[in-house]
């Protein structure tokens, strides 16, 4: 089968044949449906070889969707023929965390050398892919794969961000977004659904702000040394109640420092290596700090509840497996509306 591969450090990926997988024990085989292109995945391909821990090589793709194509032995919950959405964050199944469907902050996993697929073990990028148990699965019935496959980690990041954060966003309230790309675009939706807080977007590009109203930010404002003064302003002078930080680099965590408000929260998702001052007087009084990973598989079956009742659904602009690359190239550039899809 065909699969698009990060195969040495610093080249891009490749679409080549691989032999067709075959699921063991307690494993599902997926024919792919869709999959979805992260900015981490950039991420870990511009990491030089001494910081790189993902494997070579590597069939990309942690945003999976795709039909059951064969049960491994003793592989039971899920039917062939089943269309599904795959939860990626994979943990031990085991531990308190993983209990409670936290596997995003499953404790065993690291030292257990469980890694989600695409970043660590074969990804979504593919023909076919081998979900680890059906417990990663998300039945999502006559729902398109293209148009909703990047919930699971575009959609169920900040979704997982926003849920820590509801009891700070009561009526009256703002919500700041840093980077309105793909998950920033689903994180303005989420915010206009689960709350009536003012929602105020940043980008650095013009088509990213135009984008941000039309998906429900109630202002837009460019993203540079002076936003954070623009948001105090639009806040009566009190701050943002929420910032959650898409970019993450130290120029968007000074603006989320500086338009905080007293008691309110700062959620850094974005992985730009930046970093924030921590002492008692870096932050207004009260401030909460958080990083959050991925979601939890509620969360997914939550975040699809809400693409079924079209209270949120991402933009998406489609690619073939081999047009993977140029997508990649050009999402290095901020040059994809909404989320890059690939249908293999
Ligand atoms: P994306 O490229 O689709 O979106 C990033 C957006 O930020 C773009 O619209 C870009 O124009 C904008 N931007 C760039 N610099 C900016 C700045 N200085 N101020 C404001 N906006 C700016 O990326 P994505 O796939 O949505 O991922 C966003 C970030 O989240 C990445 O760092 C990614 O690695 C990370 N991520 C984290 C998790 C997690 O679990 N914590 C999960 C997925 C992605
Ligand atoms: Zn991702
Ligand atoms: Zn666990």
């Amino acid at each position: 089968m065909r699969a698009l591969q990060y195969r040495a450090i610093g080249k891009p990926p490749e679409v080549v044949e691989v032999p067709k997988p075959v699921p063991g024990p307690g494993q599902v085989l997926l024919e792919v449906t869709a999959a979805g292109i992260c900015h981490s995945d950039l991420f870990i391909m511009g990491l030089p070889e001494d910081h790189y821990v993902y494997g070579l090589p590597l069939t990309l793709g942690h945003e999976g969707a795709g039909v059951v194509a064969e049960l491994g032995p003793g592989a039971a919950g899920v039917e062939v023929g089943d269309a599904v959405a795959v939860y990626g964050p994979w943990g031990c199944g085991r531990c308190d965390a993983c209990l409670r469907g936290a596997e995003n902050y499953c404790t065993r996993a690291a030292a257990a050398g469980i890694m989600p697929p695409g970043l660590g073990v074969p990804g979504a990028m593919a023909e076919l892919m081998i979900v680890d148990d059906p417990r990663h699965l998300v039945p999502i019935g006559g729902l398109d794969p293209v148009e909703i496959v990047a919930l699971t980690d575009a959609g169920l990041t900040p979704y997982h961000a926003i849920s820590g954060e509801l009891s700070h966003l009561a009526p009256g309230s703002t919500a700041v977004v840093i980077g309105a790309g793909g998950l920033g675009h689903l994180a303005i939706q989420i915010l206009r659904a689960l709350s009536a807080c003012q929602v105020i977007a940043l980008d650095v590009h013009q088509e990213k702000l135009d984008m941000a109203v039309k998906v429900g930010a109630h202002e837009a404002l460019h993203s540079d040394a002076d936003a954070a003064h623009k948001v105090r302003h639009l806040t009566g002078e009190v701050g943002a109640d929420v910032v959650l930080d898409f970019v993450g680099s130290s120029a968007t965590l000074e603006t989320a420092r500086t338009c905080v408000r007293i008691d309110g929260s700062i959620v850094i998702v974005g992985i730009g290596g930046g970093v924030l001052p921590a002492g008692f007087f870096s932050t207004p009084f009260g401030v909460r700090v958080r990083n959050t990973y991925w979601g939890t598989r509620p969360e997914l079956e939550e975040i699809i509840a809400l693409a079924r009742t079209g209270q949120v659904s991402v933009e998406t602009e489609r690619f073939s497996l081999d047009e993977a690359s140029e997508a990649y190239r050009r999402l290095g550039e901020d040059d994809i509306r909404g989320r890059a899809v690939v249908v293999p």
